[in-house]
């Protein structure tokens, strides 16, 4: 839907695929004028446009299956769930990555297929693991030598043989930051092939009479914009179920899960490889490894969570204090910050903020955008450039749909922001503001 309003709006390609100039002259998402939906909502407000998750999640499923056709795409909840959205993406044709028995629950009440459903985690419990094979997940995911024994006693327990996949660390540096990293031999997750974990796993699994071992898994990490480390992960993974599940244990599967960790633009020139690139390597590569060494064709799994939902979801905050260091720095304060996004704080991450107003104002200065909670690295963005922004003025976040709702908190006892879906120029409530009785719901007088 790209018009010339979009191309010549400033950051469009961080911003939903409907992102308009409004005929008021503010900033117009799905149809919907965001200024308004500000004043309608209040701020801090998360607006997810429905194009541009379809987009993506079509744009994704469509280019792997061109590529290869036996694969399932299983969106990565952790990236921001709840029944209603689950509902959305189910309407995609995805299945459900699941990583605790609050994400289950929650899905399970939206009516996901329980079959669609991959449990995950590097610390499951035995009532997750109980809960998750008695209402049949399509698999559980081990992630470590532990988790059999508790996996094989609760499958045993149900009277089902429960599919499962085994989580491997291939050894493989994914480029991102040291907190998202996650296919290194130094990380909490997965059983590492290079100390031979990997191969006590499956030689485990397999005797395990209620396991019934379909595949493996890697997930790599979290954002990758290179394609290098997919191509090395799956080689790596290739060898070890030929040169050891095969040859040495006797053991035939054919599902292969790459996990997810797609890219998505953030700030500046930012542009992530698109979904077709990702699945030209990914799914090249399983073909040459399968071919080099008489592997059958895998059924291939993708796991993207961010990709799908980041570029969908826009945060709006409203200005309020500004202080100004002579000589140092500029800060602008919004009502919004580390409780709604924690990512600045936690991982460095950079992004950009635009008046929601007055999307082409010029920029006029640099300044740092504060939250408003109290911890001095409560900053959403710093030293960026934007016009003269006034107390009272709605702007808006790009690229919030992924692990910014998602781990939010009620630090400072602030009040968790209401969701809004934004489409054909409607606007639903996914989710309705916290209210001062919600904080206290779960007090208990002793
Ligand atoms: C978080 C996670 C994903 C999704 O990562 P994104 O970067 O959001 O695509 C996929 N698979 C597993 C196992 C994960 O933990």
């Amino acid at each position: 839907m790209a018009t010339s309003a979009t191309a010549s709006l400033p950051l469009a390609h961080l911003l939903p695929v409907t992102a308009v100039l409004g005929e008021s002259g503010a900033l117009s998402v799905g149809g919907c004028d965001l200024p308004a939906l500000a004043r309608e909502y209040g701020t801090p407000l998360y607006v997810y446009d429905l194009a541009t998750l379809q987009r993506q999640a079509r744009g994704f499923l469509q280019a792997f299956r061109e590529e290869h056709e036996e694969t399932t795409a299983l969106y990565a909840a952790k990236a921001f769930l709840n029944r209603p959205f689950a509902r959305l993406i189910a309407a995609e044709g995805f299945g459900f990555d699941a990583v605790s028995g609050g994400e289950l629950a929650v899905m399970l009440a939206a009516g996901v297929d329980p079959a669609t459903i991959y449990l995950h985690g590097n610390n499951k419990s035995p009532e997750e693991l109980r809960a998750a094979v008695e209402v049949g997940v399509g698999r559980v995911v081990i992630d470590n030598l532990g988790e059999i024994d508790l996996l094989e006693e609760a499958a045993a327990g149900a009277g089902v043989r429960q599919p499962v996949l085994l989580r491997v660390s291939p050894g493989v540096d994914a480029y991102t930051h040291e907190k998202t990293t996650t296919g290194i031999l130094d990380s909490k997750f997965g059983v590492a092939i290079a100390t031979g974990d990997a191969e006590e796993a499956v030689r485990r699994i397999a005797e395990a009479a209620h396991l019934d071992l379909r595949g493996l898994h890697m997930h790599l990490g979290s954002p990758i914009f290179e394609l290098t480390p997919y191509e090395r992960g799956i080689e790596v993974v290739a060898a070890f179920q030929a040169e050891v599940c095969r040859d040495r244990l006797g053991l035939d599967f054919d599902e292969l899960s790459v996990g997810g960790g797609f890219a998505i633009g953030y700030h500046g020139e930012q542009e992530p490889p698109p979904p077709a690139a990702y699945a030209r390597v990914v799914c090249g590569t399983v073909r040459r490894e399968a071919d080099a060494l008489g592997l059958p064709l895998p059924r291939l799994v993708i796991e993207p969570g961010r990709s799908l939902v980041g570029r969908a979801g826009l945060a709006l905050y409203t200005v309020g204090a500004r202080k100004e260091i002579e000589g140092v720095r500029t800060y602008v304060s919004v009502d919004g910050g580390m409780a709604d996004n924690i990512r600045p704080a936690m991982y460095g991450s950079r992004y950009e903020l635009i008046s929601a107003e007055r999307p082409l104002a010029p920029a006029e200065e640099t300044v740092t955008i504060a939250g408003k909670y109290c911890e001095s690295g409560d900053l959403l963005a710093r030293d960026i450039e934007t016009p003269r922004l006034h107390a009272g003025e709605v702007v808006a976040m790009p690229a919030a749909g992924a692990y910014q709702v998602a781990m939010e908190s009620n630090y400072n006892l602030a009040l968790r922001p209401a969701v809004v879906l934004v489409a054909a120029g409607e606007a639903r409530l996914l989710r309705r503001r916290q209210t001062f009785e919600d904080l206290m719901a779960l007090d208990v007088d002793p």
